[in-house]
Order: structure tokens, then C-alpha cells, then sequence
């Protein structure tokens, strides 16, 4: 099984438009609705990989049971969220003007040390009833805690009963602060070129730039580093071995949660005990196939398996 842990879960609101003026009244048609947050879109990969994802998180007030109620739709998860005060928030996006588009996002529930505990013990809790897998941690959180996730990881680490590998796709300071000024090492991240390069203090671009970036000594322990880069695949540092991951062209729709896709598909991969080369094989494919779909996290496992044919991973 693999657990997902979504802090900050939104419902995602996306309207379409042909023109938007500020200040002005704009009618729209209705807009499409769809469960957002980092985790979650994972735990959709994975699930349609094939695995049995556990989703947890927080969600809160009307909106909160709004979202257990459009996940439950989807038939894809076990859910076990906790409840916590405020609402579960909404993430506006205005699609216009040929391929503009506009975001409102709101902060979302505060959440304080107890919120924290009680969802560390549930997920301690999950993982004593059934064999996990993999627990990803992804996402922000609305904690001023800038130790949070090292707190976290270190906590799982002392309790779990068996080592169940952790992956974590977190951004900006908050992967600073645990990969600079802490001393957990998860055993997995996956920074786009725009995080690794806000991480390094460097513009990344190219593959030489990530490659650079990840000889860096705070990437030293964690197991699986993968450099997402987009349409040019992904440079990876795999306990100390380089690949470079280079995916075929395709056609896209949206590639708003391929990385949380690469993550879904990566942990549904270390289940399957896939060899280094087919994970890397398998996480880049369900990006690709989530950049295909509207949907963030989306998948098809048919494209998915037919996508790796055409990926090459070499050692460099
Ligand atoms: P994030 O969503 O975190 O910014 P990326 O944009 O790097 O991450 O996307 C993660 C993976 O999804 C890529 O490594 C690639 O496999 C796939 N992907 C993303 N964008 C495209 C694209 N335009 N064409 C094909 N595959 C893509």
C-alpha cells in the first residue's frame, strides 16, 4: 500500500473564458471542478498504476466535506483525512486570452502541533494494519513552522516499525530548511529545474546545469534525486549513480501535477521492486500521460506502458 499525505488539499475551480476584464462583470460557462493538492494527485497516479493508495491529510468545515465527497466519487482511494478547523480552501484559476491564465489561491487552514501529532499517529496507525509501501509527504503546509517536514520525517523514521521509505516533493524554503539545516534525509525527492535552481541559488535550464546542481553535498544520502525538467526529461542521482532521462515528444493538454504524477508513479514503481532504470522509466511515463489529461494526476497505464518504450535512461 502507499500513503499519501496531503497537508493542504484544494478544491480546484478552473474556469474558461475567452476574455477576462478586471474590474468588470465576466459570465462564464460552468467551471470544471477537481480535488487539487500535491498528495493527492500522487495517490491518483499511483492508484491507476495500479497500487492501493491510502490518502491522508487534513481537510475542514463545508468545503472539506465538499472534498471527501467528490474523492469518494472518484473510487480510486482509501480516505482518511483529519479533520481540522477553518475551511479546506479553493484554488481559482481563470483560463483566458489565448493561454493566459489567472490564479486565486487561497492559504487554507492553519494547522498547530496537535493537527500534526494526530495525523502522524494515524498514519503510524495505517501502517501497523497493512504492509506500506512508500508515505509521500507533498506539498505545502499553512505552518509557521519552518522545521515542519524534518519534525515529520524524523518522527516517522523513530516510530514506524518497519523502514518504509519517504518521499518528498516540498518547494522554497521549506526544502531548504531540510535539506541545509537538518539532519533527516528522505529517501526521495523530485525538485523541477526551477526548484533545484531556487535551491542552489543558480538559473537551471539544461541538463548540464542539473547535473551540476546535484553533485551538491546536501543531495548526499537521499537515495532517489530526481531532477524534473520538463519536456527534457530529467537528470537523476540514484544512490550516487547519474542518469540522464530522455523522453520522446508528445502532444499536450496540461502539465499542471505531471511532476506529482512522477512522484505517484515512482512510489507505484519501488512497490513493484522495479529495477533503477524502469522506475525512472516508469515515474517520467506518468508525467508524460499526466500532461496529456486535463485532470492533475491523471493518468492512462496503457500510454503509460507504451511511453516506456520510447524513454532511454543512460548512466552518465
Ligand atoms: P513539475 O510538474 O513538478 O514542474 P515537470 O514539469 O518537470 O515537473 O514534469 C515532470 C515530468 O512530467 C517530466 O520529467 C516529464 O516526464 C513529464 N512532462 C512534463 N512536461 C512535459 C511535456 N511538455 N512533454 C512531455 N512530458 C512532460
Amino acid at each position: 500500500m502507499i500513503i499519501t499525505i496531503t497537508m493542504n488539499p484544494s478544491v480546484d475551480i478552473t474556469y474558461l473564458t475567452n476574455t477576462f476584464k478586471l474590474g468588470q462583470l465576466n459570465r462564464t460557462k460552468t467551471p470544471t471542478i477537481n480535488i487539487g493538492g500535491k498528495g493527492i494527485n500522487a495517490g491518483r497516479a499511483a492508484a491507476l498504476s495500479g497500487s492501493d493508495v491510502t490518502l491522508t491529510g487534513f481537510i475542514g468545515g463545508k468545503i472539506g466535506d465538499l472534498t471527501q465527497i467528490l474523492l469518494e466519487e472518484e473510487k480510486l482511494f482509501n480516505i482518511q483525512m483529519n479533520q481540522v478547523s477553518g475551511e479546506t480552501r479553493h484554488a481559482v484559476t481563470i483560463m483566458h486570452d489565448e493561454g493566459k491564465h489567472t490564479e486565486i489561491v487561497e492559504e487554507g487552514p492553519k494547522l498547530d502541533g496537535t493537527n500534526i501529532q494526530e495525523l502522524l499517529e494515524k498514519v503510524l496507525h495505517i501502517s501497523k494494519e497493512k504492509p506500506v509501501n512508500a508515505i509521500c509527504i507533498c506539498g505545502s503546509a499553512n505552518s509557521t513552522d519552518a522545521f515542519l517536514f524534518p519534525k515529520m520525517i524524523q518522527y516517522l523514521k523513530d516510530n514506524l516499525e518497519v523502514e518504509i521509505p519517504i518521499l518528498v516533493d516540498i518547494s522554497g524554503e521549506k526544502l531548504t530548511c531540510l535539506l541545509k539545516d537538518s539532519s533527516v534525509t528522505p529517501d526521495f525527492i523530485k525538485p523541477n529545474e526551477h526548484e533545484l535552481g531556487d535551491f542552489v541559488g543558480k538559473t537551471i535550464t539544461t541538463k548540464k546545469e542539473a547535473l551540476e546542481a546535484l553533485h551538491h553535498s546536501c543531495f548526499d544520502g537521499i537515495k532517489f534525486v530526481i531532477a524534473s525538467l520538463g519536456e527534457q526529461g530529467a537528470v537523476c542521482r540514484i544512490n550516487d549513480v547519474y542518469y540522464d532521462v530522455r523522453i520522446p515528444k508528445i502532444e499536450i493538454k496540461s502539465t499542471t501535477g505531471s511532476g506529482d504524477a512522477t512522484v505517484g508513479g515512482f512510489a507505484y514503481a519501488l512497490e513493484q521492486n522495479f529495477d533503477t532504470k524502469q522506475m525512472l522509466k516508469y515515474a517520467m511515463a506518468c508525467g508524460m500521460s499526466n500532461a496529456q489529461h486535463e485532470e492533475s494526476g491523471k493518468i492512462c497505464r496503457e500510454d503509460v506502458l507504451a511511453f516506456t518504450q520510447f524513454i532511454e535512461v543512460t548512466a552518465i
